[in-house]
């Protein structure tokens, strides 16, 4: 019976938006093979990031054959235990729920394989309950995935922290030496955090398969790690697919359907490639001392700029994420007088714009970023090269492989300490958008763009690495999961 439904996939994303909007795209994906798709979607414990309702509303009414499926909201944990455990724990929490709903879709679908997140683990159990094959969809690069791999080995190793070894360099196949300090913050110390993070590290070679959110040119010393196993060198790598970049298409992220933000016409006014863009993903945000010399550093670079600003965390309560605060009072904020002085030559834009196409637009010629994954793939898709200003998560990872590897970016110095002086940030902007070391890093760029386009070409080695995924995800026999149906 089962034979004559439309074949489907479940997609299950962590929450927040680096997670979500790439998952979509991969549903995208699926859709163009002729399957269904249904993404299960957990309500985060705290409004983790900026956006995510509404985003999901505008997808389902723009993809009406994605269809989205809330599971129930599961028990909080106590909120006294780190946030990176809490958001984990909750989709742990979610599995039962996970379970039931596939159950309850069993007579009357034809479902081929459950895409896991990298952080929802826990669920290839809910899989393998089932016989339903599973598949990790892997939102940062080959770089990363290969370190975390790695990484629970190298731990068993060390005597004492991460945090002990300093700036002393870790060795990873495939990677450039990472400074022991740009190691995910959560890694740093043993602890519970630390602890939940390798769990998920420890089971990702435990799917039928991984896709990375990555193309084979821009990794290819980690991928080529990946598939010589060089990570595992105990266990055995399930087959990895290099699938990107997969990035949104730039939604106009107007108030309205189908209008367009005002930092869109604001930027079509602009010549080419003259704007340096500023935007700290779906979480970051900064004090209000760091926006001021931020300020002070764009107005003296003289560039023309485009600046997403967010209210600064609150003193009582700095980890709170930046969906649960208020817009932030531009003219409190920011240097007195800034909003006159730099009208015509700049735009700040409050807590959100739409990114994608901000940097798809010609206009735009360098990106200060936060180094999240999928901000990267942009910017790659876009050709635009990145000031490197990482925050949290893997972002100081990311930043090694762009500046050290890549060569798509510089990094902004000090950003790991308190607050970044105006002065670096004016020499940064200058030197990216000025000098002959900036236009090396332009033309590099444009090279990527190139390659990203060639990539998702008939015979690129995307096209060629998703096809061969959509064979394996039909060929379920192979994986025994006949007793799903
Ligand atoms: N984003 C956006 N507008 C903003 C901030 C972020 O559209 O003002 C999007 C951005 O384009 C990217 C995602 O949110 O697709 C952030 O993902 P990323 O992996 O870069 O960082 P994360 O938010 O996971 O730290």
């Amino acid at each position: 019976r089962s034979m004559q439904l439309k074949e489907s996939v479940v997609l299950f994303p962590s929450v927040g938006m680096g997670h979500i909007i790439p998952m979509v795209e991969l549903a995208k994906l699926f859709i163009g093979q002729g399957f269904s798709v249904t993404i299960v979607v957990v309500e985060p414990p705290v409004d983790v990031s900026i956006t995510n309702a509404p985003f999901i509303s505008r997808v389902s009414s723009e993809y009406p054959s994605i269809s989205f499926h809330r599971l129930p909201k599961v028990v909080s944990p106590a909120a006294s235990r780190p946030p990176v455990v809490v958001h984990f724990e909750t989709l742990r929490l979610a599995c039962p729920h996970l379970l039931d709903f596939l159950k309850t879709i069993r007579s009357t679908s034809n479902v081929r394989a459950l895409v896991l997140d990298m952080f929802c683990t826990s669920a290839l159990d809910v899989a393998d309950e089932l016989g339903l094959p599973s598949y990790f969809f892997f939102a940062s690069g080959a770089s990363a995935l290969a370190a975390f791999l790695l990484l629970p080995t190298l731990q068993s190793k060390l005597d004492g922290n991460f945090r002990d070894l300093g700036s002393s360099p870790v060795h990873f196949p495939g990677l450039p030496p990472v400074p022991a300090s740009d190691l995910l913050i959560h890694i740093q110390e043993r602890g519970e955090a630390n602890d939940a993070i390798m769990f998920h590290f420890k089971r990702l070679p435990k799917a039928k398969g991984i896709m990375i959110n990555t193309m084979e040119w821009l990794e290819k010393r980690a991928v080529e790690a990946l598939a010589n196993e060089d990570c595992l060198p105990d266990r055995s790598m399930p087959p990895v697919y290099c699938i990107g970049p997969l990035v949104a298409n730039g939604s106009n992220g107007g108030e309205g359907e189908g209008e367009r933000h005002r930092c869109l016409a604001w930027l079509d006014a602009q010549p080419e490639k003259s704007v340096v863009f500023l935007c700290f993903g779906s979480m970051g945000s900064f004090s209000a001392e760091q926006v001021k010399e931020m300020a002070i550093g764009l107005e003296r670079s003289g560039q023309q700029f485009l600046w997403v600003v967010r209210s600064p965390p609150p003193k009582d309560d700095p980890a709170a994420r930046p969906g649960a605060r208020p817009e932030p009072d531009l003219e409190a904020l920011l240097p007195e007088g800034f909003l006159e002085r730099t009208r015509g030559k700049g735009m700040v834009v409050k807590s959100w714009a739409p990114q994608a196409a901000v940097l798809a637009h010609r206009s735009v010629g360098g990106f200060v970023s936060h180094c999240g994954w999928n901000s990267t793939l942009e910017a790659v898709s876009s050709g635009v090269p990145i000031i490197a200003w990482p925050l949290y998560a893997e972002q100081r990872m990311n930043k090694v492989f762009l500046v050290e590897e890549a060569k798509l970016a510089v990094a902004m110095e000090w950003c790991d300490k308190d607050v970044v002086s105006a002065e670096e940030v004016e020499k940064k902007i200058r030197r990216l958008m000025e000098s002959e070391d900036g236009k090396a890093m332009k033309d590099r760029a444009v090279e990527a763009k190139e390659k990203a386009v060639a990539a998702w070409k008939e015979d690129g080695s995307s096209s060629l690495a998703w096809l061969e995924l959509v064979r394996a995800v039909r060929r379920v026999h192979s994986y025994g999961c006949n007793n799903f149906y």
